[in-house]
């Protein structure tokens, strides 16, 4: 199954398709993690993306494909693989298209998940993580049980985005709307659009989300397909 998240920065996509990777097999494509392991690791493509990604902006749509292009050929996605955050750009959407169909697959499903603009400033200022595991932490609506420690692995260290910022949010929120959101009566088009409320809590989120893909029997590694 090839599934897409879309909704803007805060919406949820990310833990909602670590949520799926882990139930259903379906490997998690997040390519703003992809990107910043790129920026971390210092590689050509990461200095490339580091001044855009650091203004809140997007990457340019050549640098976006061809990782994505690199990515989806790799062995653990032959079973199927989720979207997040990748296609941003009516570019990018058709260059994915145009991918898929090469090797005779298509987009199953677009998750689109919807929220209170109001809110996600507050949401994603106040988001940050365990630097250890990872673990997702947020300041007033879930923070770790013990003061300073990481519920997971015990961790003491926590980290924020670089962007994470109001100013940045605000650039971010902007590019969504002029440049991402346009590409959803291109889906809508094609019949694969399935919206969810996104500000809920996130098992209840969760459980919307589980109900769009009882139909699909999703199996993920198990299925196989070539990609
Ligand atoms: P995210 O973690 O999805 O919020 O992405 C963080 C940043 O990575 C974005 O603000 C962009 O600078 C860059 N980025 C991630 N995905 C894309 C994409 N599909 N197209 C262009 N830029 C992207």
């Amino acid at each position: 199954m090839i599934l897409l998240f879309f909704g803007p920065p805060g919406a949820g996509k990310g833990t909602q398709a670590g949520r799926i990777e882990k139930k259903y097999g379906l490997v998690q494509l997040s390519t703003g993690d992809m990107l910043r392991d790129h920026k971390k690791r210092g590689t050509d493509l990461g200095q490339k993306a580091a001044s855009f990604m650091d203004n809140g902006k997007l990457v340019p749509d050549d640098v976006l494909v061809a990782m994505i292009k690199d990515r989806i050929q790799q062995d653990d996605c032959k079973g199927g693989f989720i979207l997040d955050g990748f296609p941003r750009t009516q570019a990018q959407a058709e260059a994915l298209d145009a991918m898929l169909s090469q090797g005779g697959l298509g987009i199953d499903a677009v998750i689109v998940l919807t929220v209170d603009e109001n809110a996600l400033v507050d949401r994603i200022t106040g988001r940050y993580s365990c630097a250890d595991c990872g673990a997702g932490y947020h300041e007033h609506f879930s923070p770790p049980k013990a003061e300073g420690i990481c519920d997971q692995c015990g961790g003491h260290t926590f980290t924020r985005r670089a962007d994470d910022t109001e100013e940045k949010v605000r650039t971010r929120l902007q590019e969504y709307h002029d440049k991402t959101a346009p590409l959803l009566p291109f889906y809508q088009g094609k019949g694969l659009i399935q919206t969810v409320d996104g500000m809920g809590p996130i098992e209840e989120v969760a459980v919307a989300i589980d109900t769009i893909l009882a139909p699909f029997n999703v199996q993920g590694a198990k299925q196989g397909r070539a990609v």
